[in-house]
């Protein structure tokens, strides 16, 4: 894996196909969604402009930057705000990956193996998990439940507590709607006095029946499907649900632990799996099947505002958590490990930030909002020495931005390219 270096390279948003596409095509899918896509995607989210108003601004200079300096050579760049978005700007949701990566092994895994679980539903019920968007943590804890069940049992440990952190994603190869549960799982549990029994294996068949049981009482408590629907789905010889868990991770292994998180925190758009077609009203689609070579498999042509309202169907309420921690690695009992080994680190959940202090002053409330944006490189490495580099100021007000820019002998309008001079632009590591 490529790690964030020391060579910075332009990331130019604005030449990407899915920005181009947002970008041309936005307006028209909005205009038609009730009458074309609203049996397909759900209704119309009123949070889709401000999160697509964001994508098209993130890391476009005009929006504004970071000055950031090196604490030792004293060499200074800027650095353009980014989105933080995970479901729709693919350079961001690598860093969320990245970054909740790093939070999981330095705060929340215990120095065991793990393994990676998925837990998947049968077509027929994806669109009722996927409109009904409070079923979807449902559906995580219903995963939590078939963990922790299966555990306990296969050590005779009823309140054995595995440790478990899951991510509902909501799309299939296709960016269809497809809610699943992805979830990185200790392979074993602690006991209510804290000893660890592994538990190296966990029948995946067991598992699946196990969860499609959960699934089927939940939705039937809830009345939210008929028992001859039950009835139907259970007589399928493959039923649809499925339960995979034969991906480890030895204990230690910071690498692999990476390429999971990762690869849980992927969005539904991979650009390299993405082309337009100039002068066409389609996209090509290139499958997963072969790996993730594009030249290796035959491209599915999609039409272009379809594929443009499949992203948007997976763009979710703001403030909603997409991560979840379970059982051992949950919050609660994190804090009360924390309390009772009195660590002085402080552990927030990257995924949780936490309600502004009402004392906080404003001016340093927006510091730390601009400070969240700064997201470009991190950390921030100094390219001349290594050093680490410190945000030293923001640029927000237009008229400094386009001066600055001015100075910088930019072209004001969506630069293509970072200008070198006495005070370098930077772009991200790709
Ligand atoms: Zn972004
Ligand atoms: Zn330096």
């Amino acid at each position: 894996m490529e790690s964030c270096g020391r060579v910075y390279r332009p990331r130019r948003p604005q030449q990407t196909p899915l920005y181009r596409l947002l970008e041309s095509l936005y307006e028209p899918v909005k205009l038609c969604w009730e009458e074309r896509f609203e049996p397909c995607y759900g209704f119309w989210q009123g949070c889709w402009d401000d999160a697509v108003a964001r994508y098209l601004d993130c890391g476009v200079w005009e929006e504004g930057f970071a000055r950031v300096r090196c604490g030792e050579c004293k060499y200074e760049m800027l650095v353009a705000f980014s989105c933080k978005q995970r479901e729709l700007c693919p350079s961001c949701a690598a860093k969320r990956g990245s970054e909740l990566a790093a939070f999981l092994t330095d705060h929340v895994l215990e120095d065991v193996g793990h393994a990676q679980w998925v837990f998947t539903i049968p077509k027929m019920l994806r669109p009722l998990f996927f409109r009904r968007r409070e079923l979807r943590g449902v559906l995580a804890r219903l995963a939590w439940h078939t963990v922790q069940k299966l555990m306990a049992d296969a050590v005779c440990e009823p309140q054995l507590r595995p440790g478990m952190v899951s991510v509902i994603q909501t799309f299939g190869d296709r960016i269809n709607p497809h809610p699943h549960v992805h979830a990185l799982v200790s392979r074993g549990g602690w006991t209510r006095d804290d000893r660890f029994i592994p538990v190296p294996y966990v029948d995946s068949t067991a598992a699946q029946r196990l969860f499609r049981h959960e699934v089927f009482a939940y939705l039937q408590r809830e009345e939210l499907i008929s028992l001859e629907r039950v009835e139907l789905l259970s007589s399928w010889r493959h039923s649809g649900f499925s339960v995979h868990n034969t991906v480890y991770v030895a204990a230690g292994d910071q690498g692999s632990i990476e390429a999971l998180v990762r690869y849980m925190m992927r969005p539904p758009v991979s650009l390299a799996r993405l082309r337009l077609l100039p002068g066409s009203d389609e996209v090509l689609h290139f499958p997963k099947a072969g790996g993730d070579d594009p030249g290796s498999a035959k491209p599915e042509r999609i039409d272009a505002m379809d594929y443009v309202a499949r992203v948007l169907a997976q763009i979710p309420p703001p403030r909603k958590h997409l991560v979840r921690y379970h059982g051992y690695y949950s919050n609660a009992a994190r804090g009360k490990r924390r309390r009772d080994r009195s660590s002085p680190v402080e552990s927030v959940s990257p995924e949780q930030e936490p309600a502004p202090s009402p004392e906080a002053a404003a001016l340093r409330k927006r510091w730390a909002d601009l400070l969240r944006r700064v997201y470009e490189i991190d950390p921030l490495v100094c390219p001349r020495c290594s050093a680490t580099m410190r945000v030293v100021g923001f640029i927000t007000q237009p008229q400094t931005i386009k001066r600055i820019l001015d100075h910088l002998q930019r072209s004001t309008s969506r630069p293509r390219s970072p200008p070198v001079t006495g005070t370098q632009l930077p772009a991200t590591c790709s």
